[in-house]
């Protein structure tokens, strides 16, 4: 990319910035384009294709576990209700798991074998959650918006993977990768590393024990039942990652403490 075009670039997030940036949880500055009610119409849509495309778990024992898991994250969120947020297990082999604008929660049943524990299935519900706190596919789509080097080549690499237009822009929301031109991998990273600070939060204020996070991207790491979707082009370096939530792990368990003697106290099981 030519050095004009990325100063072109970099004048026009400035000039955007003074009308349309926002902060995320973290402090950081981001472009956010679209309204939150725009943002939850996307999601609760994408949610609808995915659950009429995919097959749904009928095991009572995983629902229960996985309901008792995520009603206990969301309600470390202050103002959040459980009985607000969809939550559905997918029955799909591929250790995964999303969340999405408009408080929908997707969960499949591989990542149940590769999250061993309740603390380490918080883990990645949090993190999930946490990318939806943060505003992150709101970031994603304006950030493609804004650099049309990059959504030439979202377009080719999606069109050499046979999807349309629309397919792109849903799977780009999901966080699936499908932006891999290299323009916007920085950012993607940068997502990751906050998503996973905002969801060692929550869970340690759900009361789940934020040291078992470092086990869960452990067992990631071993490919125990493959990564999840969303890290496959833009996951940080393992090591990086561990270290990141090193670092954060004493105030977690702070929190953890602080909830516990709260009484919050979570026993899901599995
Ligand atoms: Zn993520």
């Amino acid at each position: 990319m030519s050095q004009f075009f990325l100063r072109a670039i970099t004048f026009a997030v400035l000039a955007l910035c003074a009308a349309s940036c926002t902060t995320s949880p973290l402090g950081r500055r981001q472009v956010s384009f679209y309204s939150n009610h725009e943002m939850e119409r996307i999601g609760a849509l994408s949610f609808e294709k995915i659950k009429a495309e995919s097959p749904r778990s009928n095991d009572a024992a995983k629902l229960a576990y996985v309901n008792c898991v995520t009603a206990s994250i969301v309600g470390a969120m202050d103002g959040e209700r459980a009985s607000d947020w969809e939550v559905v297990v997918f029955e799909n082999a591929a250790a995964n798991a999303f969340a999405l604008p408009g408080r929908k929660i997707g969960v499949h049943t591989g990542l149940l074998n590769v999250a061993r524990n309740q603390d380490q299935l918080a883990t990645v519900v949090g993190h999930e959650v946490g990318h939806v706190i943060a505003n992150h596919s709101n970031e994603r789509v304006s950030q493609a918006q804004l650099a049309q080097a990059g959504m030439i080549a979202t377009q080719i690499v999606g069109r050499s993977q046979g999807l349309d237009a629309e397919q792109q822009q849903l799977l780009g929301l999901l966080g699936a990768g499908v932006i891999q031109g290299g323009f916007l991998l920085p950012f993607s990273r940068t997502h990751e590393a906050e998503a996973d600070l905002i969801g060692l939060d929550l869970m340690a204020r759900a009361g789940f024990d934020p040291a078992q996070s470092v086990d869960l991207w452990e067992n990631m790491s071993q490919g125990g039942g493959g990564q999840p979707l969303e890290f496959f082009s833009t996951h940080p370096s393992h090591s990086t990652r561990i270290r990141g939530l090193n670092q954060r792990i004493p105030a977690a368990q702070q929190l953890r403490e602080e909830a516990r003697t709260r009484g919050v106290i979570p026993r899901c099981g599995p």
